[in-house]
């Protein structure tokens, strides 16, 4: 299956489902059924459970509006034609958001936006740095404020240790 880099180097689009799936079948990384009762079957879980797991989702995609998820209206597509597939997804949690409160110089603020003496912040334990959407697209957009808020705070530490 496509990585993370071919992802975002096609422009995060997926622009050939068909002969990914294609690919994750040769490569045994998707699994493929005829029925829903199949594919239970072959990733061994309750064939029961899937298939009304199934009719919930379908349900949902036929009233328009997924009273279970509330997953955007515009990815509301029913299960029903045949090949259905299945693929082992796993979560990375890649960074955290919303930390500490600093300012220009690293020094951590208080509620009232006074510096707090001694006391800095970078990299993930900073908050504030990125809006309600991380820049996925933007190259280091992480790392290189990692790097750089640890050195502006080193910076800031020797001023205000006087050196
Ligand atoms: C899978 C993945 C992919 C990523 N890809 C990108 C990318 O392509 N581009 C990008 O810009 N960013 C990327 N990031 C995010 C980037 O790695 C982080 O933003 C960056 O590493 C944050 O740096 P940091 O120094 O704030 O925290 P960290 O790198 O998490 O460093 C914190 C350090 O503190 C140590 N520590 C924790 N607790 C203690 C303690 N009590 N005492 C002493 N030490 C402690 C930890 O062991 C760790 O070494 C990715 C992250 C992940 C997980």
């Amino acid at each position: 299956m496509t990585s993370i880099g071919e992802y975002l180097q096609a422009g995060s689009r997926l622009t050939d489902i068909d002969s990914e799936l294609e690919r994750g079948i040769k490569e045994g990384k998707v699994l493929a059924a005829g029925t829903i009762e199949d594919l239970a079957h072959t990733l061994k879980i309750d064939p029961g459970t899937l298939a009304e797991t199934v009719k919930e989702y379908n349900a949902c995609c036929d009233n328009n509006y997924d009273f279970v998820m509330a997953k955007d209206r515009q990815y509301l597509h029913a299960i029903k034609k045949p090949l259905f597939f299945a693929q082992k997804l796993s979560v990375v949690i890649g960074i955290t958001e919303g930390g500490i409160k600093i300012n220009h110089r690293m020094e951590v603020i208080d509620n009232d936006f006074n510096v707090i003496p001694g006391l800095y912040a970078g990299g993930c334990a900073a908050g504030g740095v990125v809006g309600d959407v991380y820049p996925i697209v933007t190259t280091g957009a992480s790392d290189s404020f990692a790097v750089n808020s640890g050195r502006i705070a080193g910076e800031s530490i020797l001023k205000y240790l006087g050196k």
